[in-house]
């Protein structure tokens, strides 16, 4: 068979390759870095990690995102398989060796003999040569392909802000003032209940942290002013001038975590660093994503106690996202409605996040191959994880409450949210229990729409293997 085109070897990209190479059919993989790099991406490895090092929880029983990791270990996922080997401790979550990470993924697309990688930029749509194709080319699409887009949807393509948090050397941190310990020693995958740096502040500390933030030197970003900000990822500057307890309530909540070197004294606010590499050489600080100037920062950050001599591998940035309005665009495989054959895949869809975004690649390449071999491709149930993000992408019929009849599309990450609801009377006491509110109720909900996920991923996957 013809090859199948995919341009942009990220998260999505490279899944959607080893999808299509694993089906037998092969691929031409175009990545740019190498001729052209991005605002965020420091190497050339395919499924570089461009942010955290974290792939969020991996608990597959009653957390939305580790279904997905599931879902797409039992759908051969080359990104799971990846992640799984550079583990590196964070408590309940499966967080990766950056570096190991990308290169096991470059290494085994390399060795696979049906997939070539060509180093190029492609600067506008698919030539008519190329017969089928995906365009996973991420938030931080260049700039010409970016336009073709644009000129062939005639929808607005979006730009906005996104900010990366900063990465400090362990050693320039001072652990006779910081401590080693998970929110409430919890114990994840390879971890051991010590996985986090943890750096204390008494109130007075915070205060003059808060003021630091909001008078803080903020980079220009008048042009893209008003823009939304990913949720979950927002500024801890623009936190902060949310009200003076967001951030205590936020990433810098005390809750769980007890002064190793002053038990009697309960922290008013703690910074969290999570491990960044397997050495163990780097920690990222959590939740502290930010768009202020570079001097301001490591100014404002050794503010912070234990922190006062930290050195920094890398400083917080600003980047722009860019998505395609998907409900609108695509078909329910991926297909942009007015060019058969043209598939988009990974964040540029409107999914947020690398697990998202490789899922979504995931799903993208095996639609491709089946269409390939001539079969129509095989749309994941609504129930299962790949099945409610997909809704979410190409389904997504929110109605504005501004403009009624209007769609709104927002980028989301995995959630119990998008997954349809159980059947009524599904939701039973378990046996033994006295009280069954809906705390309870929910955790048993969760974890009745996982197990359900589960079982109709395996049978949709045997069904269209
Ligand atoms: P990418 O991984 O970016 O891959 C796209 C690839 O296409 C790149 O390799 C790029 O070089 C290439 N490319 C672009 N244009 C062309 C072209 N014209 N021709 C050829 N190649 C091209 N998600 C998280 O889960 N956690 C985070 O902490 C996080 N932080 C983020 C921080 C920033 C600054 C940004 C921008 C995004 C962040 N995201 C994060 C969101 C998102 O999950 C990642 O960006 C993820 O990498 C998206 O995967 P992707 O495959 O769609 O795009």
């Amino acid at each position: 068979p013809s090859p199948i085109h995919v341009i942009g070897g990220g998260l999505a990209g490279s899944e959607a390759a080893w999808q299509i190479a694993s089906a037998g059919i092969p691929v031409i993989l175009h990545e740019m870095r190498g001729v052209r790099g991005t605002d965020a991406h420091k190497t050339d490895d395919l499924a570089e990690l461009v942010c955290s090092n974290s792939f969020r929880s991996d608990d597959a029983t009653s957390n939305a995102v580790g279904v997905l990791h599931a879902e797409m270990r039992l759908a051969g996922s080359l990104i799971m398989a990846a992640a799984d080997r550079n583990q590196v401790p964070a408590g309940g979550a499966l967080a990766v060796d950056r570096d190991g990470f990308s290169q096991a993924v470059t290494k085994a697309i390399a060795d696979n003999p049906m997939i070539t990688v060509l180093r190029e930029e492609i600067s506008g749509l698919p030539p008519s040569d190329w017969d089928q194709a995906i365009i996973a080319t991420g938030p931080l699409t260049a700039p010409g392909l970016a336009d073709a887009i644009q000129a062939e949807t005639g929808a607005d393509a979006l730009a906005f802000f996104d900010a990366i948090a900063p990465i400090v050397h362990t050693e320039s941190i001072d652990m006779d003032i910081c401590w080693f310990q998970s929110r409430y020693d919890k114990v994840g995958p390879g971890g051991t209940g010590k996985d986090y740096i943890n750096c204390p502040m008494d109130e007075a500390q915070y205060n003059a942290f808060v003021d630091a933030l909001v008078s803080g030197d903020k980079t220009g970003f008048k042009e893209w002013e008003g823009t939304p900000y990913f949720d979950g990822c927002l500024p801890i500057e623009v936190m902060a001038e949310r009200g003076r307890e967001t951030l205590r309530h936020g990433p810098m909540k005390p809750m769980g975590l007890t002064n190793a070197h002053n038990p009697g004294v309960k922290a008013y606010a703690v910074v969290q660093l999570r491990q960044d590499n397997a050495l163990g050489t780097l920690y990222n600080m959590v939740g502290f994503q930010t768009k202020l100037k570079y001097g301001a920062q490591a100014e404002m950050f050794r503010m912070i106690p234990g922190l006062q001599n930290a050195e920094f591998a890398r400083l917080g940035g600003l980047h722009r996202n860019t998505y395609i309005n998907s409900p609108t665009l695509l078909d329910p495989s991926l297909t942009l409605k007015s060019r058969p054959g043209l598939r988009f895949a990974g964040q540029i869809t409107g999914c947020e996040g690398y697990v998202e975004s490789a899922s979504i690649g995931l799903l993208a390449g095996r639609f491709a191959a089946a269409e390939r071999k001539g079969g129509t491709p095989s749309l994941p149930p609504a129930t299962t994880a790949f099945g409610a993000l997909l809704n979410h992408i190409t389904g997504g019929h929110i109605v504005s409450n501004d403009e009624p009849g209007k769609r709104s599309f927002q980028p989301m990450n995995i959630n119990f949210g998008l997954f349809p609801d159980l059947e009524p009377g599904a939701i039973v006491k378990p046996e033994g229990v006295k009280r069954f509110r809906g705390k309870d109720k929910t955790i048993v909900k969760k974890q009745l729409v996982a197990a359900r996920a589960l079982e109709h991923c395996a049978a949709w996957l045997a069904a269209s293997a």
